[in-house]
């Protein structure tokens, strides 16, 4: 019989080399579908586009667990030569979902194997994290009325903690993404006769310094966020001043009050300062990713878990948040669960990010992620 970790890395080295970006997970859904109906379970794709949940139900128990991979990959070239490397140019798995979805398949064959808990377990792959779309297009699709759950736990890799450990906090683990667009319309002139504008780039330097004051005045220290102004596009010639900026940017928070603070100032500092020099003003503001915030007694079983499979030295249940946003916070907006990331470093290794061209990930980690989501059923839905 084929071991449980040959398996995986054959599995992962599959996905690995067909990588797809969102909402284009059609071979990578119909693989994963394909593989859950080998191991017995009853599977449902095409939910909110690519998404599958396949369902197992054991004994006659009324806990619902749900386990949750994302399968998107990235806009990137992979560069790293090995012998599954990606198939399709300009895309690769470089966030390691390839490795998610594989813990998640191994979870199922763990789980449908050993059949050691009562009630039902849904194994949900969603599209589409990569741009925040993909939890809300399930949710859309009426993936809780469809498929209730009590509870939905879900990890990612983190190339900057060691392999085989596991991290998560109770509470804010990931924050907010929003994104914002301000339209500055001065009035054009030739270079020599400012006189005659009214310079929408001198605005925009004025406001772009002014953004900076809301996290160092307007918001208490002991909170957290960052306003970043990432673009500045004009009319773009040399020799005249321009009638129109565009400012692009990227905020990210922890708390709803601190995202509405941070979008409420944006904008009067915007409509202000334009009117202050006679220039108009169009101030957009959009919510990308919902902050990612672990539910406290959730944060307790998936703590027990990461004890029960990595140690309780190797687990830490109280850990730093991190900046970056994750799809997964939407699901907790409504629903009970937990967010955990798994160490993927080895020792002596260099730090390869993810979002890098040479990303992949640990195959160390694929049996230990599969145990960990395991072990979480048969906590929850213990016999
Ligand atoms: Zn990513
Ligand atoms: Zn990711």
């Amino acid at each position: 019989m084929i071991d449980l970790k040959q398996q995986l890395v054959e599995w992962r080295y599959h996905l690995h080399q067909y990588p797809e970006t969102a909402f284009e997970e059609v071979k990578t859904s119909a693989y994963i579908a394909e593989e859950l109906k080998k191991m017995g379970l009853e599977v449902h794709g095409n939910i909110g586009g690519t998404g599958v949940v396949a369902n197992l139900t054991v004994g006659d128990g009324k806990g619902v667990i749900g386990l949750r991979a994302d399968m998107d990959a990235l806009n990137l070239n992979e560069i790293k030569d090995h012998p599954y490397r990606s198939q399709h140019p300009g895309k690769m798995h470089a966030c390691g979902h390839d490795g998610h979805m594989t813990n998640l398949l191994g979870a199922a064959k763990l789980l449908s194997e050993r059949k050691n808990f009562n009630g039902t377990v849904r194994f949900i792959f969603q599209p589409a994290e990569e741009i925040g779309k993909g939890a809300e297009a399930m949710i859309n699709d009426k993936l809780f009325e469809r498929f209730p759950v009590d509870e939905i736990y879900g990890l990612h890799n983190m190339p900057n903690l060691p392999v085989g450990t596991i991290h998560t906090r109770p509470g804010p683990i990931m924050a907010s993404e929003d994104n914002f667009v301000i339209r500055i319309k001065g009035k054009g002139a030739h270079a020599s006769s400012p006189h005659m504008s009214v310079d929408p780039l001198v605005i925009a330097a004025e406001i772009i310094l002014a953004l900076q004051t809301i996290v160092a005045r307007n918001l208490d220290p002991i909170e957290t966020a960052v306003v970043s102004c990432t673009e500045i596009h004009t009319d773009g010639i040399r020799n005249a001043i321009p009638s129109n900026v565009e400012i692009k940017g990227d905020t990210r928070s922890f708390k709803l009050e601190v995202q509405k603070l941070l979008e409420d100032r944006m904008r009067k500092i915007c409509e202000s300062i334009c009117e202050m020099y006679g220039a108009e003003c169009e101030f957009e503001y959009t919510h990308e990713f919902s902050p990612t915030i672990n539910w406290d007694e959730c944060n307790k079983i998936a703590t027990m878990a990461a004890q029960n499979i990595v140690g309780e030295k190797n687990t830490n249940s109280d850990c730093a948040p991190f900046m970056a946003s994750e799809d997964f916070g939407k699901f907790l907006e409504t629903i009970p669960g937990c967010f955990v990331f798994l160490g993927v470093k080895n020792e002596g290794e260099e730090l390869i990010p993810l979002h890098n061209q040479l990303y992949d990930y640990n195959d160390e980690v694929l049996v230990i992620g599969a145990e960990f989501l395991a072990e979480i059923v048969q906590i929850r839905l213990s016999k």
